[in-house]
């Protein structure tokens, strides 16, 4: 038995969503054909009040193409440190849309309106001009951390004051959502364009969703052929991405149940030094001074538990739809017995 913590990018599809995908109804998509993916991007868009979808082939994209659509270069993108948009995706912010990007520490990737307000240029040549702010819930790098909705409004109103664009990276937007107490149509109503990954928690093979206007959309479509992300009979992925939306939304407080089991355990571990609150499905915990993490993360890999290195002496690990009930209690022992 091999136990994945790596990422939750590692499900592979159960059988009943590998049904779903053989029995797809497709088309070409760059046609606009393909029912099952018209169905999918509706489905998002309705479950967030937007008007309108587009299904693209990685989180990577949406984020960039909302990015591209939410701006007009020269200008900069106003985000915290840890996210994804600017840590995790190549520099695509300055490379797709030639922004500049100002960074704000929040709180474990968390920013508050007062903290945008100050970082927005004043109008003057000298400083690019502040055009869209990016926030990511849950944050990955913070450690899975939830936002607050009343911060989120109050960042709404700022950036509608300010006439700035305001998009959410919420590759993990649901378990934000089963955790917090705010709808996903509350989401949807706090910002301009959305993104949402299908093959995170949700468990499908692939595949992300971009969520805003009509109008946005339509720019969206544009943008996402120029990236070379028309794909053809995508129906046949698109359905995992259904099934996904249906039927793996709720399932995934067991995740986070298994996360803090995980944080509970390490808690009282000799070799950890620290555990980060565990907020969803991400365990952060930081090794003691007196031995290196990569031995720790090797020793795992021995026992056939693969984790990740997450920073100085940090480890990561992510729960997960195929971490099972007796992964979780062989994991532990095996935390438990590790010398
Ligand atoms: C995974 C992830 C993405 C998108 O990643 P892809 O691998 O390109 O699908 C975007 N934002 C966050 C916070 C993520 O964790």
């Amino acid at each position: 038995m091999i136990i994945d913590l790596r990422s939750d990018t590692v499900t592979v599809p159960t059988q009943e969503m590998k049904n779903a995908m053989f029995n797809a109804k497709v088309g070409d998509d760059v046609f606009e054909d393909d029912e099952t993916v018209i169905n999918l991007e509706a489905l998002g868009a309705s479950m967030f009040g937007k008007e309108a979808g587009i299904y693209c082939p990685s989180g990577t994209m949406t984020n960039q193409i909302a990015i591209k659509l939410n701006s007009n270069s020269p200008g900069e993108l106003i985000c915290d440190e840890l996210s994804h948009v600017y840590k995790y995706e190549g520099g695509g912010i300055g490379f797709n849309s030639g922004l500049a990007t100002k960074l704000i520490k929040g709180d474990a990737g968390r920013l508050t309106a007062s903290q945008i307000e100050a970082a927005i240029n004043p109008d003057d040549v000298h400083f690019p001009e502040s055009q869209i702010v990016s926030l990511e819930n849950t944050c990955n790098k913070g450690g899975g951390t939830i936002y607050n909705i009343e911060e989120i409004k109050k960042i709404k109103a700022l950036c509608s004051d300010k006439k700035l664009k305001l998009h959410l990276d919420g590759a993990r937007i649901f378990n934000a959502i089963v955790e917090a107490d705010y709808s996903a149509k509350d989401i949807g109503a706090e910002f301009d364009t959305i993104s949402v990954c299908l093959s995170k928690g949700l468990g499908a093979p692939v595949g992300s969703l971009l969520l805003g206007t009509k109008t946005d959309i339509k720019k969206a479509r544009r943008i996402r052929k120029i990236f070379g992300g028309g794909m053809r009979q995508a129906g046949y992925i698109a359905a995992a991405g259904i099934y996904a939306l249906e039927n793996n939304i709720e399932r995934l407080r067991e995740d986070h149940h298994k996360a803090k089991e995980l944080g509970n355990v390490l808690e009282n571990l000799s070799f950890v030094k620290k555990v980060l609150p565990v907020y969803t499905n991400i365990v952060v915990f930081e090794v003691i001074d007196s031995i290196d993490f990569n031995t720790i993360i090797a020793k795992l890999a021995d026992k056939h538990i693969k984790v990740v290195a997450f920073g100085h002496q940090q480890i990561r690990l992510v729960t997960h739809l195929n971490f099972t009930d007796e992964m979780l209690s062989k994991t532990i022992e095996t935390l438990k017995g590790l010398k």
